[in-house]
């Protein structure tokens, strides 16, 4: 038997629920902010990702799906949205329309990383981006939309970290001091962060390994090099946060895997997911645009992965849909009343009623007992004496109250079961 790959995840219709509640949640809150949303393929050109991700980071040197298609173009599924927005936002001139863009998405990802709880190698994102301005108030905002979704899904076990990565020039003097301080250290760093010492010194902060992280705890800490521009915009984004009630954590670690942040970089890890408790991420990239051939506009942005959010909802039991609803159920008293009951069901769909009948030809107690599975409201039992008098009994399924009510009045059925909905 041929099974979905490791790593993808088939969503089964009683998980859905969860699914469309958490997007309508996300859709609700990006509305309150006036961001539109955006969706772009799910393939582009590798180089769009290696450029704009960057080479030496894990997604692009370890994790895509890449493959060279039919004409000889090398291609890669969209291993995150932020380089494909910019690729459309730069393609479409959007920048022309207006000077400042919020636009927001719901997508499928693709890294090949190992599977575990948390990881898979199809997963799916939603996050915004905001491009065209660099005031602090829109980094506040991002990091308070996330927080929000988070709420309003009821989770309550994370912690907002923050920190800032300043502009390249004052990076460049960090790098320099960090890699002072790990010269005479970098026999006891792990083979990994040996090699990141080449290609991408501020990554050993990400570091699993014990010892790492014990040198990585004395290092020098990258807010100590902040030009003076970049420390403000840095104290704003915590004084509009404060002064919304979001409480953050400075985490001068904090230096995501990519190569365009500047300044601001945010993220929000669960105690209720295990070891991947990163549930969302973002920050600013001033130069990302510039860097894949558009202006040179400022932009913040966040992505946060659903399938850990839902897992930290599951674990915190965060949410509680109520069960799912039928408005009607139709039993089938006789077996010669089939395209009766079929051309009544066209009818209550019609006029907006849930309507489920027997496609088994089932007994009538069978279909009783499908009705209560199904959690119908009412059951119309078509069939018996009744049906001689072109007659049809209504049954409340709740207080069990039976009526009886005539088949040429099928509006007044609706209008009875629309008005307790
Ligand atoms: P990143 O762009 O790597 O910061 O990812 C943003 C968010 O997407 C993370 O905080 C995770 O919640 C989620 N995420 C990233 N990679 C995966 C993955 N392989 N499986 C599931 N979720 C992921």
């Amino acid at each position: 038997m041929i099974k979905a790959i490791a790593g993808t995840k088939d969503i089964l219709p009683e998980n859905i629920r969860l699914w469309k509640h958490l997007e309508s949640l996300v859709e609700k809150e990006m509305v309150l902010f006036n961001f539109k949303e955006i969706r772009t393929p799910i393939f582009e050109e590798t180089a769009l990702f290696s450029h704009g991700i960057g080479e030496a980071t894990d997604i692009v040197s370890k994790e895509m799906y890449t493959f060279t298609d039919r004409s000889g173009t090398s291609v890669s599924l969209k291993p995150e949205m932020t380089a494909s927005v910019v690729r459309a936002f730069i393609e479409h001139e959007l920048n022309k329309k207006a000077n400042f863009y919020k636009l927001f998405y719901i997508s499928p990802m693709f890294r090949q990383e190992r599977p575990q709880a948390g990881r898979l190698r199809q997963f799916h994102q939603f996050g915004a981006e905001a491009i065209g301005s660099n005031d602090p108030i829109v980094d506040a905002e991002i990091i308070i939309i996330a927080n929000n979704i988070l709420k309003n899904l009821g989770l309550k076990n994370f912690e907002i970290k923050i920190n800032s990565l300043g502009i390249p020039t004052s990076r460049e003097k960090y790098k320099e001091e960090l890699r002072k301080y790990l010269g005479d250290k970098l026999d006891s760093l792990s083979e990994d962060s040996k090699k990141r010492f080449k290609t991408n010194i501020l990554r050993i902060f990400d570091s699993k390994n014990e010892t790492d992280r014990k040198i990585m705890a004395g290092a020098p800490t990258i807010l100590d090099y902040l030009d003076d521009e970049s420390r403000e915009h840095f104290e704003n984004v915590k004084q509009l946060l404060s002064e919304s009630n979001v409480p953050v954590t400075v985490d001068h670690k904090l230096v995501r895997g990519l190569d365009y942040y500047t300044n601001t970089t945010f993220e929000i890890i669960s105690k209720s997911v295990g070891a991947q408790s990163a549930l969302c991420g973002g920050g600013r990239y001033n130069l990302l645009i510039e860097q894949l051939g558009g202006k040179p506009v400022p932009a913040t942005g966040f992505a946060a992965g659903i399938e850990r959010i839902l897992l930290a909802c599951e674990n915190e039991k965060s949410i509680n849909l109520k069960d799912e609803e039928l408005d009607i159920y139709l039993v089938r008293l006789d077996k010669d009343k089939k395209d009766k009951v079929f051309a009544i069901a066209n009818f209550l769909r019609k006029n907006g009623l849930i309507t489920e009948l027997d496609y088994l030809l089932r007994s009538v107690k069978a279909q009783m007992r499908e009705a209560n599975r199904l959690n119908s409201k009412y059951v119309l039992m078509i069939g018996g004496d009744e049906f001689l008098r072109n007659a049809a009994v209504l049954k409340n399924m709740q207080s069990g109250e039976q009526e009886e009510v005539i088949l040429d009045n099928l509006d007044g059925i609706v209008k009875r079961i629309e008005s307790v909905k």
